[in-house]
């Protein structure tokens, strides 16, 4: 094992920047694992960079091992580490069926290639292309994770997952020039590998840890855009999530000349509920209506809780006759589905406006006024009914939609 007995200054200096990054990298992520919602992959992220700083470690104090062997075992095993958690944290960020849950069984087969080649049939170029080949293939791998995750991929993961495939390339290079120093270590080969692997491997971690870090931010921000706009009690969508997603189809139906109806609805007598049974039975019973209003509902349709007993459902390309008819049926099942609390189930009611879009609604908040205001006529006429805003149409006695004349 000659060439393991002198490290120049420069890669002295290199070597050692590499450990404190990779404990401040580990630092980092244990305080995104603590602070942002003790995910686990930033957990994962921590203890990969705690190993890279201990494989570091072990590099800067390489004399102080008894031989030359041990050092190598434990190098390599802290690297093979430090590499399966980086991947295995991707896996679990993106929740991902593809690989196996445990990494383990694949790590230890990959080690003992290595171990072989530095107790059994020592190989140079084997032993040292095996850590920058896995890294490569698991990086590669992560890359393809990132950008398959969702539907549509954020920014900040194109960024990271960019940046992981450009590092899995240029660790396939290193590997290949690892490979090429030969069993015994041919030097000018070697001399090739260390100026490339100095050359790419810094740039590479620092890289792409630097956008890991920038994706777990925006996953953040996507978690806090979420939260804003989400009712926690029922999961639907809050007021202000109504009010986003609606003036995006309400300018929509505007642009393409589509119908577009809006069925506003409010749980009768609800204070009684509250009263009789407990504010927590209340909750449940939002919970319950919530369900009732969500349920069969298509893709395009928005649903919201937008007050405390108050629900909104907009219904793009809907008219205002099939909005009638899908509040009607609302209003049968909501009276027809008692919540199962106690023995008894506990019926409830509701009271249903609807309005559709009309030439003279400015804004989607004109479309809903007037909703509320058949809603309103609702409660007046006696409650767990449907009314429709009659400024466009009126409900004639066989009860068909006759226009206004
Ligand atoms: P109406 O038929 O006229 O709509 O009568 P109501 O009792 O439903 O209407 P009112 O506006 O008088 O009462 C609404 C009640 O809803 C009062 C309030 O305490 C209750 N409420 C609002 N938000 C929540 C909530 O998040 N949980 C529970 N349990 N109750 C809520
Ligand atoms: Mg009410
Ligand atoms: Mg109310």
């Amino acid at each position: 094992m000659k060439n393991q007995g002198r490290m120049s200054y420069e890669y002295f200096y290199i070597i050692f920047s590499l450990m404190v990054i990779s404990a401040v990298l580990s630092l980092t992520f244990f305080m995104a694992w603590k602070n942002f919602g003790h995910e686990k992959h930033a957990l994962t992220w921590s203890a990969a960079f705690l190993a890279g700083t201990l494989q570091w470690g072990c590099t800067v104090n390489f004399n102080l091992f008894p031989s030359a062997e041990a050092y190598l075992l434990v190098e390599n095993a802290l690297s093979i580490a430090m590499i399966t958690l980086g991947l295995r944290g991707h896996c679990q960020r993106t929740r991902c069926r593809l690989l196996p849950k445990n990494l383990w069984p694949y790590t230890l087969a990959v080690y003992s290639i290595i171990a072989w080649h530095i107790l059994v049939s020592p190989h140079t170029g084997l032993r040292m292309s095996v850590v920058p080949i896995y890294a490569a293939l698991t990086l590669g791998m992560s890359s393809y994770l990132v950008i398959s995750f969702r539907e549509q991929t954020r920014p900040a993961e194109w960024a990271a997952a960019i940046a992981i495939a450009i590092f899995a390339a240029s660790q396939f290079g290193t590997g290949i020039l690892a490979f090429m120093q030969g069993a015994v270590g041919d030097e000018s080969v070697r001399a090739a590998y260390l100026h490339f692997n100095f050359l790419t491997l810094p740039a590479g971690y620092i890289a792409t840890s630097m956008l890991i870090i920038l994706m777990i931010a925006s996953d953040i921000a996507a978690q806090m855009r979420e939260m804003a706009i989400k009712d926690q009690l029922t999961g639907l969508l809050n007021r202000r999530g109504f009010t986003e997603n609606g003036e995006r189809a309400f300018a929509a139906a505007r642009r393409s000349d589509q119908p577009l109806s809006v069925i506003m609805t409010d749980i009768d007598r609800f204070k009684y509920i509250n009263d009789k049974y407990g504010h927590a039975t209340g909750d449940t019973a939002l919970a319950h209506f919530a369900n009732l209003m969500s349920e069969g509902r298509r893709k395009e349709d928005i649903v919201a809780r937008v007050g405390g007993e108050e629900f909104a459902l907009l219904l793009p390309g809907t008219e205002l006759r099939d909005a009638m008819a899908i509040a009607d049926q609302l209003c049968k099942k909501i009276g027809a589905t008692p919540l199962e609390t106690t023995a008894v189930g506990l019926p409830m009611t509701s009271s249903f406006g609807v309005a559709a879009i009309s030439e003279k609604d400015a804004t989607l908040d004109d479309m809903v006024l007037r909703a509320d205001r058949a809603l309103y006529r609702s409660k007046r006429a006696g409650r767990n009914q449907v009314d429709l805003e009659s400024s466009q149409m009126m409900l004639a006695a066989d009860g068909s939609l006759q226009p206004l004349s």
